[in-house]
C-alpha cells in the first residue's frame, strides 16, 4: 500500500489490470514466440485510451498525468512486456514532440493516440549509443532543405512506424552542440528502414536500423531548434527513464507472483518449498525490492508532474529498479527449476525481456555516470 496514492489511483490501476488480463494476457506469448508486431494490442490499447495517456485533450489524449502513464505501464508489462516496451518508446517520441514540437508537428499526435500513426525515437547508432554526443549521422545543409546521411540501430517500433525522430550533426564542428533533431515521415526520399535486428527479449517490439544516404528535409522538418538536439535528447530520455523504470516494476512484480504461486504448490521432500528458507529469502527480498522500486517510480513520476529537476531521481530509480529486476528474475528461473528455463513459460520469457531494462535509455553504468555528477557539490 502507497500512502501518498489517492484512491482514485488504485481504482484506475484496477480498471487497466482487468483490461490487461482480459485482452492482452491471452496472446502475449504467442506475440513473443512469432516475433510479431502486436497490432491488435495496440488497436485495443489505443481504444481503451492507453496509448493516448501522454498526450493532452487538445492533441486527441486522454491528457493524464505522469503518475497515471506510469501506472498504467507497469500493468501493461505486468501482462505484456513487449506491449509495455511499444507503448514507452512510443511516450518518447510524444514527448519530444510536445515538448519541442510546433503546432503543425504537435498535430500528428491525434493519430498516435488512436494508435493509427506510430512514433520513433531514433537516437542509437551502429558505432555506440552511450557516446550521444560522438553520432556520426550528418544533416548537409543545400538549398534551403537538409539531406541526412547515416544509419541507426536498435530503433524500436521502426519496421512498422509512420514517424522517425532522427538526430543528426548539423554543425559536426561543435561536436555534441551541433546536433539537430528532425521529424523524418515513412516513405522519404533515400530513407529506408532495416535490416529487422532480432534480439533475446522483446522480440515483437519490430526494433530495426534505419539508412539514410542523401534524405531531404526541410527546415520546417526540425524539432525544437537547429543545433539544440542534444538539449532535446537529454531532457525527453532524462524524464523518460522513469517510464522504463515503471516497465521493470510491472516486470518484477510478475517474477514475484508467479514465485509466490510456484513455491506453494511445488513439492520437494513432502513439503512446498515456500516453507523453506532459502526459498523464503528470495521472496522476501524480492518483496522488499518490489515495494522500494514501486516507491521510486511513483515518487519520479510525481516529481515531473510537478514540473521539478528529476535528473538525480530517474537515474537513480532507473539504474535501482532495473538492476533489482535482473537479481530477482534470475532467482526466480531458480524457484522454478527446469520449468523456469522452458519455452512457454512466463519466467523464462521474463529473464529474456529483463535485461533490455538496464540497457535501453542508457545503460547501468551510464546512469552512474550520471550520479557520479552529483557527488561533488
Ligand atoms: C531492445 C532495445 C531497444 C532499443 N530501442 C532504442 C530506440 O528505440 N532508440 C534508440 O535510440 N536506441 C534504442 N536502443 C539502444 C540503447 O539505448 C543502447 O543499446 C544503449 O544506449 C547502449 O548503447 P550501445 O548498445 O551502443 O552500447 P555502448 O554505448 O557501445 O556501450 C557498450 C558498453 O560500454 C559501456 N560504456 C560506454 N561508455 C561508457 C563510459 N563513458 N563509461 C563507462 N562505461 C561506458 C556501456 O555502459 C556498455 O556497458 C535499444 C536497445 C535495445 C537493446
Amino acid at each position: 500500500m502507497i500512502a501518498f496514492l489517492p484512491q482514485e489511483y488504485e481504482e484506475f490501476r484496477l480498471k487497466i489490470r482487468r483490461f490487461c488480463e482480459t485482452t492482452l494476457e491471452k496472446n502475449a506469448m504467442r506475440w513473443d514466440e512469432e516475433e510479431e508486431f502486436p497490432y491488435d494490442s495496440l488497436k485495443a490499447m489505443a481504444e481503451e485510451g492507453i496509448l493516448g495517456l501522454g498526450i493532452p485533450e487538445d492533441f486527441g489524449g486522454a491528457g493524464t498525468n505522469r503518475l497515471k502513464l506510469v501506472i498504467a505501464i507497469e500493468e501493461v508489462a505486468r501482462v505484456d512486456p513487449n506491449s509495455a516496451f511499444i507503448m514507452e518508446v512510443e511516450s518518447l517520441f510524444d514527448a519530444t514532440i510536445l515538448l519541442f514540437g510546433n503546432e503543425e508537428q504537435k498535430r500528428i499526435l491525434k493519430d498516435v493516440a488512436q494508435g493509427k500513426k506510430i512514433g520513433t525515437f531514433a537516437l542509437t547508432e551502429p558505432t555506440g549509443g552511450t557516446d550521444v554526443a560522438g553520432i556520426k549521422s550528418i544533416a548537409k545543409k543545400e538549398n534551403g532543405r537538409y539531406l541526412l546521411y547515416g544509419s541507426k540501430y536498435f530503433i524500436t517500433n521502426a519496421l512498422v512506424a509512420s514517424y522517425f525522430i532522427v538526430f543528426a550533426k548539423t554543425s559536426p564542428e561543435l561536436k555534441g552542440k551541433g546536433i539537430t533533431a528532425f521529424l523524418v515521415e515513412k516513405g522519404t526520399e533515400n530513407f529506408k528502414v532495416g535490416p529487422k535486428i532480432h534480439l533475446t527479449g522483446f522480440r515483437g517490439a519490430a526494433i530495426a536500423g534505419l539508412q539514410y544516404n542523401g534524405a531531404p528535409v526541410g527546415p520546417e522538418n526540425i524539432i525544437g531548434k537547429e543545433n539544440e538536439g542534444i538539449k532535446v535528447a537529454m531532457s525527453v530520455l532524462e524524464r523518460g527513464r522513469v517510464n522504463i523504470s515503471a516497465l521493470a516494476l510491472g516486470m518484477l512484480q510478475r517474477v514475484y507472483e508467479e514465485s509466490v504461486r510456484f513455491a506453494n504448490y511445488r513439492k520437494s521432500m513432502e513439503n512446498p518449498i515456500v516453507n523453506y528458507q532459502f526459498i523464503q529469502n528470495y521472496l522476501t527480498d524480492m518483496l522488499t525490492d518490489l515495494e522500494a522500486s514501486r516507491l521510486m517510480v511513483y515518487n519520479t513520476a510525481m516529481l515531473i508532474d510537478k514540473n521539478m529537476q528529476v535528473g538525480l531521481n530517474a537515474a537513480a530509480t532507473k539504474l535501482f529498479v532495473s538492476e533489482a529486476l535482473m537479481r530477482h528474475v534470475k532467482n526466480g528461473v531458480e524457484i522454478m527449476g527446469g520449468y523456469g528455463y522452458t519455452r512457454g513459460t512466463v519466467m523464462e520469457r521474463l529473464a529474456r525481456d529483463a535485461h533490455n531494462t538496464t540497457l535501453s535509455l542508457g545503460t547501468s553504468e551510464a546512469m552512474r555516470l550520471v550520479l557520479s555528477r552529483y557527488l561533488k557539490s
